[in-house]
């Protein structure tokens, strides 16, 4: 389910440095928090997500997970019934039967995360005092966490943030004499993980940690002598949360495409020191072989209009990825969330003059995409089918989320994704 909030429309066109910027707070279309939790529960392997929620909550898991091929069931929804509703129930103690029982039939879960949502929050369910509760009661063997994927409060890509900034407060202490080290923060798949890992291996930059780990028992360390990078540009909570433990960002674009990727590692690798010459030694084959991968979907995409609605976070890094390595014009490029601190490297490269819009007032961006007719159009589920009925060609973005697509390996296979729904337009037409 998609959360529609009907919030008062405004709408402000203002400058910001060189980019018109709409700004929209209206009905917007995008999913919730939750959805984070389809791609989270296989990179913790030993956790599990129990969502304290409707039967809405669960039917959206069930067919967001329906995308994937082989979803294992490491999360589950708690029913909140009608008597919770009307609080003739302690919610409480039929939580702390419900996490009993699963821990029970699953030894295997060393960590629980409760997971907030509508129906939780509307009636004031206290997730953080539980999950205390219950991880003094499962204590040692399980750690109890909580955080909220709720459509109030979060937007699709937001859950993971909420997700990590919940970890950090865990995160031991790096010892009082540790060596500077990286920590990379953002869900990624462990292929892409293990891609990065040999790149910096190569490098000399290390120790090298990500968050979120592969396991609970390997939580990463933090503390001052941690510089990290942000792999996904939506985690604005978790970064604060970082950075009240010492941690200091390493600021740069994030790795999509050849060229975002060189750049990432490139700033990573100043913080190091690294030099030049050995910097060209280790990335120049990767990023030459990714270039020229590109070039049977520049062929295609070239000149090419792309629309972004807001949905995921990833729009403005995917845009400057598109416009710059595929030569495709960017018609609107919408975000949820403009974060100026985080974004800066990409502004940077973005063509001046780029119409970027900030939030969402659905009706308002559906009547300037009808009108733009872009070429490709990037938005949430929702939105795709009354798009393709009026003859657009859209993208999913979910599946941005679902698909390996940061660095030089997967370079192609991102540009793919765009290339893909124009090849069945063309097909179809023909
Ligand atoms: S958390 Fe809210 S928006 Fe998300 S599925 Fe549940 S009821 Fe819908």
């Amino acid at each position: 389910m998609s959360s529609l909030a009907n919030l008062s429309a405004t709408q402000a066109a203002v400058g910001c440095d060189e980019f018109p910027l709409i700004r929209e707070r209206g009905q917007r279309e995008v999913f919730c928090g939750l959805t984070g939790i389809i791609w989270l529960h296989r990179k913790i392997q030993d956790a599990f997500f129990l969502v304290v929620g409707s039967r809405t909550c669960a039917h959206l898991l069930q067919s967001a997970a329906g995308v994937m091929i082989f979803a294992e069931p490491r999360f589950a929804t708690a029913i909140i019934g009608e008597r919770d509703l009307a609080g003739l129930a302690d919610c409480n103690d039929e939580l702390d039967r419900v996490v009993s029982r699963l821990l029970e039939r699953r030894p295997d879960i060393r960590l629980l995360f409760l997971v907030g949502s509508c129906p939780s929050e509307v009636i004031k369910l206290d997730l953080s005092r539980a999950a205390s509760r219950l991880s003094q009661r499962f204590a040692p063997g399980v750690r109890v966490l909580s955080y909220s994927g709720s459509g109030i409060e979060t937007t699709f890509t937001q859950g993971e943030d909420a997700c990590l900034a919940s970890l950090v407060p865990t995160l031991p202490e790096e010892t009082a004499d540790a060596a500077p080290a990286l920590l990379i923060a953002g869900a990624i798949a462990e292929v892409v993980e293990d891609q990065f890992r040999r790149i910096f291996d190569a490098l000399g930059v290390g120790p090298v940690h990500f968050l979120p780990p592969r396991r609970s028992t390997a939580m990463p360390p933090v503390g001052r002598n941690t510089r990290y990078a942000l792999a996904q540009p939506y985690l604005a909570d978790t970064a604060r949360a970082l950075e009240a433990r010492g941690a200091t960002r390493i600021a740069a674009p994030f790795p999509l495409g050849a060229e975002g990727t060189t750049l990432w590692l490139r700033a990573i690798a100043d913080a190091w020191n690294v030099d030049a010459a050995r910097f060209r030694s280790v990335t120049d084959l990767a990023g030459e072989r990714a270039r020229r991968a590109l070039g049977r979907q520049r062929t295609l995409l070239a000149g090419k209009r792309v629309f972004f609605f807001p949905d995921s976070q990833l729009e403005i890094p995917l845009a400057r990825f598109l416009s710059r390595e595929l030569g495709m014009e960017l018609g609107e490029v919408g975000t949820p969330y403009l974060h100026r601190q985080h974004l800066a490297e990409e502004l940077a490269l973005l063509p001046p003059g780029t119409q970027l819009s900030e939030g969402q007032h659905v009706e308002r961006q559906l009547d300037r995409c009808r009108a733009m007719r872009p070429d490709v159009t990037v938005c949430g589920l929702g939105l795709a089918n009354p798009l393709e009925a009026d003859g657009l060609t859209t993208k999913w973005s979910i599946e941005l989320l679902f698909t390996p697509i940061q660095g030089y390996e997967q370079a192609a296979d991102l540009a793919e994704l765009f290339a893909r729904p124009l090849v069945r337009r063309l097909r179809l037409e023909a």
